[in-house]
């Protein structure tokens, strides 16, 4: 047998039962999972200080309080959202109604990655439970004291056959994968997207694929420019560098570059320069992660630069004169070095982007509604600010996700609950009368239908 067979064999029989699918039931458990997370929330916030130095009000606010904030916003909303919907039938369909049933899938996975170890584990739980699923949570091995504390809540909160969260690495994702799962829920890379989608291709399986790639910061001649480099390098260097909708780099009108790069290095040295100093700056998550972007630091480095293998650490760093050609610009940075590059004209850097890969996130820097539109409309990717980085991630109105290589469908809100949602559609027809347009022996199914669908 298969490993977790018999996990995957005891959660259907468990969904089957049909108790996860009560409005009562699911807001119990929402509550009880909040409960659970209280119990260990000083574990949590010492593990992610052990797993990579994120300190105490920075995870928090990113990640403990970010699913709190979910969490009650759903419970606060879900009565509405669980309700079947009558909607319009068609004069074709006269005497019947029409609804739409809203019914959970049944056993889901959900996969996350480390970088927002607990947050992306469990905000997408969030909507699993809240649409009436059972869930398998597989966090990520590179932070290890995290999916600890992760599966203790879990154990806390849940019985395995609901919901359970299961430790280890690539082996037993694979394992995991093999299974037939009603719907996946991944967050991480678009290269392991691909392997996730090609299992889930083999079952025929939903997914949601929440990916990554290189979000712009455009930053326009018309830009409010202090204020620009102030929020592009509290965005870019959170979490140092290691957040999916950070700013991987900015593209600056040639006219303004010179400023807004003396702007950055002010803020940037002004938010940062204390916490590398005493140490208290994140770390990048493994070696592997840091030799890779240590070797992306090369070219004219304007500010930081500074790298300390002992603890992983890389100092917030600004690299000015890049063009596409760079290593910075091959692959997602997705760590605390900023290249900038710069444009003549705004026509052509949006052409230049619209070369790339679709973006997770993309923001633009401008005082003029006409240029903030144009950039809107011409380039296609997730989602994203106007004079603003990072922040739209958690206004929960706003569907998250991307497009085409940074992912697909969305989440967060209301958005969690309909991604965790098969829509049943019923037309609740009439037996009083049994018109005969349309069966084949009526005279009248031709004339009908041409008047009706002309
Ligand atoms: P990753 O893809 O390496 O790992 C994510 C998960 O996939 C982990 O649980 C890991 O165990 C598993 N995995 C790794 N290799 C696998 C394989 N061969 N087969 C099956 N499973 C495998 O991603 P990561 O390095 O943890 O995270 C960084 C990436 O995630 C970045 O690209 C970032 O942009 C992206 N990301 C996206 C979002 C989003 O919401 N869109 C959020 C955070 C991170």
């Amino acid at each position: 047998m298969k490993m977790y067979e018999s996990l995957f064999n005891r959660q259907k029989q468990f969904y089957q039962s049909g108790r996860t699918k009560t409005l009562s039931f699911r807001i119990e458990a929402l509550k009880q999972l909040k409960r659970s997370i209280r119990y260990y929330e000083s574990a949590l916030l010492d593990a992610m200080e052990k797993d990579f130095n994120k300190g105490r009000a920075e995870a928090y606010l990113t990640e403990i309080g970010y699913v709190y904030n979910e969490i009650n916003y759903t419970m606060k909303h879900l009565e509405e959202w669980a309700e079947t919907k009558k909607v319009k039938t068609p004069a074709t369909h006269i005497g019947s109604t029409s609804k739409i049933y809203k019914e959970p899938y049944g056993v889901t996975l959900i996969i996350a990655p480390w970088n927002y170890p607990f947050n992306l584990t469990v905000a997408p739980l969030i909507g699993a439970i809240s649409a009436g699923n059972t869930a398998i949570l597989k966090p990520s091995e590179h932070t290890p004291t995290v999916a600890g504390v992760i599966s203790n809540i879990m154990t806390l909160a849940f019985p395995e056959k609901y919901v359970a969260s299961v430790e280890g690495g690539i082996e037993t994702n694979q394992s995991l994968l093999s299974l037939p799962f009603n719907y996946i829920f991944y967050t991480g890379s678009s290269h392991v997207g691909r392997i996730v989608m090609e299992s889930a291709a083999r079952h025929l399986t939903p997914v949601t694929l929440e990916l990554g790639g290189k979000s712009p910061a455009i930053v326009t001649k018309h830009a409010d420019v202090k204020l620009a480099a102030k929020r592009i390098v509290w965005g870019k260097f959170l979490n140092a560098g290691q957040t999916c909708v950070a700013p991987d780099f900015v593209y600056a009108d040639a006219k303004i570059k010179k400023k807004l790069i003396h702007h950055m290095k002010y803020y940037t040295e002004k938010f940062y320069a204390e916490a590398f100093k005493t140490g208290t700056y994140m770390n990048i998550v493994n070696q592997n992660h840091f030799e890779r972007l240590r070797g992306l630091i090369q070219g004219n480095v304007v500010y930081g630069g500074t790298t300390r293998p002992a603890t992983l650490t890389i100092e917030p760093t600004i690299i000015d004169d890049v063009d596409f050609g760079h290593d910075a610009m091959q692959e997602e940075v997705f760590g605390p070095i900023l290249p900038v590059l710069q444009f003549e004209s705004l026509d052509k850097a949006i052409l230049d982007i619209r070369d790339l890969p679709d973006p997770l996130a993309l923001y633009v820097f401008t005082d003029r509604k006409s240029e903030a539109k144009n950039v809107i409309r011409s380039i296609p990717f997730g989602g994203g600010a106007v004079n603003d980085t990072v922040f739209h991630l958690v206004n929960p109105h706003l569907p998250f996700g991307g497009r085409g290589n940074s992912g697909m469908g969305k989440y967060h809100g209301r958005y969690s609950f309909d991604t965790f949602t098969h829509e049943k559609s019923i037309l609740h027809q009439t037996t009083c009368i049994d018109f005969p347009f349309r069966y084949p022996d009526s005279k009248l199914l031709g004339k009908a239908i041409k008047y009706l669908w002309k």
